[in-house]
């Protein structure tokens, strides 16, 4: 299956199953974002290439968010084309250029928290660009690129830290790397906090990355030349109330997919889900 060619077996209940799902994601985003275009992202680490070939097919969606690098790669060589994959998990400094240089359709990266890992993407993108023969259709720009920012102060989320650290990687960003699009920035914030924030109150990871976008747009004035940020907030249980505060883009997985396996258990072929539905 190295050749790209697609031959995966689709159960026809599984596809309408994950095809109501998305559609019934999509009009709750549609109604909330009350005429604004919000970017849904249906997160499908963890689940096999036949459901995503399954969504793709029936209802044409070509967004899709994967956390792993590995898994990623070996999703991408089998699907199709068209398919805009959003790498949005923990990133490693030496898996930057393989996943860059070998996704010719990887749309963002939303997980980038350091001036390295940004110049080995624009390195990845920089060869992909001189690999692909220059009357190729399939014409590609900068690859986009969220910064995450770790609204939550918590130690063990990745991201960087509001101020200094994030005005000086979008700086070089912007600066730095020619292949590399600044689209805008991404939290994760506390699961424990989204959970626990109450009817009519505001999430507080929300408020920090909305606060953090409008302060970089005005200290980066010069250098976004008028381009805006945009901001990737929300997940299955808070993405309702992160497009009421102005998300452009949200991240839903379990509610589209449902529960995810454990990571051991996982076969991008399916095998390991193949009982399920
Ligand atoms: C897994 C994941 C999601 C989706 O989470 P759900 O709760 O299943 O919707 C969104 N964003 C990131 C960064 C993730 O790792």
């Amino acid at each position: 299956m190295s050749d790209g060619e697609v031959d995966m077996k689709i159960d026809p209940a599984r596809a309408k199953a994950l095809s109501s799902q998305l559609q019934a994601v999509s009009e709750r985003i549609g109604k909330l974002a009350a005429g604004r275009k919000v970017r849904l992202v249906a997160v499908s680490k963890l689940k096999p290439a036949s459901d995503i070939l399954a969504l793709y097919q029936e209802t044409q969606h070509v967004h899709f968010g994967e956390n792993y690098a590995q898994e990623l790669m070996e999703k991408a060589a089998v699907l199709p084309r068209e398919i805009r994959w959003h790498f949005i998990g923990g990133l490693q400094s030496n898996k930057c250029k393989p996943l860059t240089s070998t996704i010719p359709n990887l749309f963002v990266v939303s997980s980038v928290d350091s001036q390295k890992k940004a110049t080995q993407l624009d390195k990845g993108r920089a060869e992909l660009h001189s690999s692909q023969p220059s009357n190729s259709s399939l014409v590609l720009g900068p690859l986009n690129i969220h910064i995450q920012i770790n609204t939550s102060g918590e130690e063990s989320k990745s991201g960087v830290t509001p101020g200094t650290e994030a005005t000086e990687l979008a700086r070089h960003i912007l600066k730095s790397c020619p292949h590399l699009n600044l689209l805008g920035l991404m939290t994760i914030g506390a699961i424990a906090r989204s959970k626990a924030v109450k009817e009519g109150e505001e999430n507080e990871d929300f408020i920090c990355l909305k606060d953090e976008r409008d302060r970089l747009e005005k200290e980066l004035s010069d250098e976004l030349k008028g381009k805006k940020l945009e901001l990737s907030m929300g997940m299955s249980d808070d993405f309702e109330g992160a497009i009421e505060m102005g998300s452009d883009e949200v991240r839903v997985g379990t509610t589209i997919f449902g529960e995810r396996p454990p990571k051991q258990d996982f076969k991008v072929k399916g095998q390991a889900e193949a009982s399920k539905s």
